[in-house]
């Protein structure tokens, strides 16, 4: 069976006395949680202080929203795999559709930093999603297709079972309209079928699938429910403690 991983993206929010105090509250909800993988992704200025927070924590760990794929450099304003490394960083969002579509991110450059973060034992979070328009013109499977063979393009089935996939339509981010779940269910499906035919059926089945967009704790219960849906990925619902705690909690409990 597959552990259910559940992963807070506070995107460019919080200073230090808010981290401090979110993780401090955190972690009493939590207490020693094991039965779910957490991982919390704060911006980069606060990667040192929420590491030393967690600790040895066995409930929490942290991950990055994002990475050059270069170990070093001369890259003004970037963060490589190797410094992330040094701050005890176990995790690396690449692909988010918001460095997709504001930082004009391709599917090759996606791909490059999926391999730098396997070549730095980085785990990445692989996100893919399709637009509203393109849901309407019913080029769901199309889109995703595209950004797995690009973001997971040179890497074998070791390295594929220790990438996690975010399935996160794009029109679901911050909108407060989620997947429903069967939409959800569908899509995670196709995505394992993808990865199966890319590499093969056992690397697939153990290959963990968040769902992303929208999570809130009323409505985490029936998505993680779904048979491919192993963990979520939130946004707005995680900058609270209790909520996210909450969706964790979900995670744990739902069977599918
Ligand atoms: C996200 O940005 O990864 C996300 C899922 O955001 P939200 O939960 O706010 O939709």
């Amino acid at each position: 069976m597959r552990k259910k991983i559940v992963a807070a993206n506070w995107k460019m929010h919080k200073i230090v006395a808010e981290a401090r105090s979110y993780i401090q509250s955190l972690l009493v909800e939590l207490g020693d949680e094991t039965d779910v993988d957490v991982v919390l992704v704060p911006p980069f200025t606060l990667l040192q202080l929420c590491s030393e927070m967690v600790g040895e924590s066995p409930a929490v760990k942290i991950g990055a929203q994002n990475m050059h794929p270069a170990m070093s450099g001369a890259f003004t304003g970037e963060i490589s795999p190797q410094m992330l490394r040094d701050l005890f960083v176990r995790y690396v969002v690449v692909g988010h559709s918001e460095r997709r579509a504001l930082f004009g991110e391709s599917d090759h450059f996606v791909g490059e930093k999926v391999r730098a973060a396997h070549e730095a034992s980085l785990r990445p979070i692989l996100c893919v999603g399709e637009k509203l328009e393109e849901r309407a013109a019913d080029r769901v499977h199309e889109v995703i297709d595209r950004q797995l063979a690009g973001g997971l393009e040179g890497i074998g089935p070791k390295e594929m079972q220790e990438t996690i996939i975010a399935y996160e339509p794009v029109w679901a981010i911050g909108t407060g309209h989620n997947a429903t779940p069967s939409q959800a269910q569908d899509v995670h499906s196709h995505i394992r079928a993808v990865i199966a035919r890319l590499f093969d059926q056992a690397t697939a089945d153990r290959v963990r699938i968040q769902y992303g967009g929208s999570v809130k704790p009323d409505n985490a219960a029936e998505l993680l429910r779904q048979p491919d849906i192993d963990g979520a990925l939130v946004g707005g619902a995680s900058l609270d403690p209790r909520s996210f705690a909450a969706i964790v909690k979900a995670a744990r409990d739902a069977k599918a």
